[in-house]
Formats: structure tokens, sequence, C-alpha cells
């Protein structure tokens, strides 16, 4: 006999957090929230897995990566302010695509060298993965050799290949992710300055705040793979300088970041 279908959520439920996917980072599989998401609830609705349990499980990795807290915007958005002032015809069309160009045009140039330097970090885990990949495996092949040889338990090589799979999908997930919400921030930024209402929404501080934490948690990962390959620390010190920089520059460009309050996860004990 068929199962019957669970009911659709609604999205009005007083459990759901208003407004907690604006800021979060799409990882639903590794987010503490998702029993209170809209969004993860009406996708997921015919999961069997209760969303509580695993939101505690998740609460737990980020505790154990050293850092926490999670997040992200939706993709870039269609500038408000130009949206809505202009009426539709073909001169307002092509005034409100020029506005936007101008807007986007300003974005870039203040956030180039955030932005840049969010490319750079992107293509040097390419390069990290795709020329130390070596390091990965040798690690695996020594573990094995150190519980043949009973010098390890099978429980506790099991905690150390979890651990580097951890630390490899916390910083391939925000690989990109990091350039896309400096993007956004900038370009809310700009927004922001031309339309004093949006200003009030600080959606800039958001997405920064946003890119910070995927940034904190990447140089977690990487700390963490460094003191799990010692003898090989160059290629990853490099990472480790660079991202830190970006962070400090981040910091410096967003000072309100850090204040923002995101929907749920800035509101937890
Ligand atoms: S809040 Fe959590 S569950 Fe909802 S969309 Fe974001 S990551 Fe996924």
């Amino acid at each position: 006999m068929p199962k019957p279908r669970r009911r659709t959520p609604d999205p009005r439920n007083p459990r759901f957090i208003p407004g907690i996917y604006d800021y979060c980072d799409r990882w639903c599989e590794r987010c503490e929230f998702s029993h209170r998401c809209a969004q993860f609830a009406m996708r997921s609705h015919d999961r069997p897995d209760d969303p509580r349990t695993r939101d505690l499980e998740n609460r737990k990795f980020w505790e154990t990566l050293g850092t926490s807290a999670l997040t992200a915007k939706p993709a870039l958005k269609i500038t408000r302010s130009t949206s809505k002032k202009h009426a539709v015809s073909t001169a307002t069309i092509e005034a409100a695509t020029a506005h936007e160009k101008r807007l986007e045009r300003r974005a870039r140039m203040l956030g180039q060298r955030e932005t840049n330097a969010a490319l750079t970090y992107s293509h040097m885990v390419d390069e990290w993965f795709n020329n130390e990949l070596r390091l990965p495996l040798q690690h695996v092949r020594n573990l094995e050799r150190r519980v043949e040889k009973a010098l390890t338990s099978v429980a506790s090589a099991k905690g150390e290949l979890v651990r580097l799979n951890d630390c490899v999908e916390v910083i391939r997930w925000y690989q990109a992710f990091i350039y896309v919400k400096l993007c956004r921030a900038f370009m809310s930024f700009v927004e922001e300055e031309e339309d004093g209402a949006l200003a009030a929404t600080r959606d800039s501080s958001g997405s920064a705040k946003v890119a910070l934490i995927a940034i904190e948690r990447s140089l977690a990962a990487w700390v963490a793979m460094r003191e799990m390959f010692p003898e090989e620390t160059d290629s990853m010190l490099e990472i480790l300088v660079h991202l830190d920089r970006l962070r400090r520059n981040v910091r410096r460009k967003f000072p309100k970041a850090k204040s923002f309050k995101r929907p749920g996860f800035d509101d937890k004990a």
C-alpha cells in the first residue's frame, strides 16, 4: 500500500523563522536550523528523517571545526530601487538598465580589491587540490599502515578520516561562495548609498557577514588541515595568509557586518 504523503508545510507556521534563509549559506545538509526554515521544509517535506536530530548533529559539526554560525543571501537580486521606480516603457527600461550598469560599475570599483582576492582564493584552492592531492591520499595510506601495525586504533583512524573529509567539504563549499557573497555585499552597498530606504535594511552588512563567516570557517578548515600535514605547510600557509588578509579588508570595508543580526542564526542562546 502506498504511504500517505505528508502534508505540505505552511510557511506561516510560527515554528519557521521569517527570512532565515536570507542570510544562510544554503548548505542545508549542514544547517543547524533546517527545522525552523520554511524553504527547507517546502523542499524536503517528503524526507523521512527528523530535521531536529540532524540540526543538533550539525551544531556539533561546526563547534568541532572551531567556528560557529553560518549563512548566505540568495543569488544576486535585481536592483530593487530601479525596478520599483520606473514604469514599463522602452525609455524607462533603457534608463533602468543604464542605472543598473552604473551601479554595477561602481560596485565593481569599490569592491575590486576584495572580490579579486576572493576570486584568486578560489583559484588557489583548485590549484592546491590539483597539485597537493597526494597529501590527503598519503595521509589515508599512513593511517591504514598505522592501524595494521596496531599503532593506532580503528576508531581513532576513522575519526582522523572524518576530520579530513570535513575540512575538504568546508573548503570546497565556500571556495566560490565567498566571491559571490562579496559581489552581493558591494552591490547592496551602492544601492543603499542611492536609496535611504534600502540603507535601513543593511543588506550589505548582512551579506558581508555571511562572506566573513565563510572566510572564517575556511580558515579554520585550512588550519586543521595544516595540523594534519605538519611537514607540508608552505602551500597552506600561503592560502592562510591570503584569506586572513581578505578577512581583514572585508571587515574594514563593512564595519557593521559584525553586529548585523541574521534572523535565527544570531538569535541563538
Ligand atoms: S536556513 Fe538552513 S535549511 Fe534553510 S535554506 Fe538556509 S541552509 Fe538551508
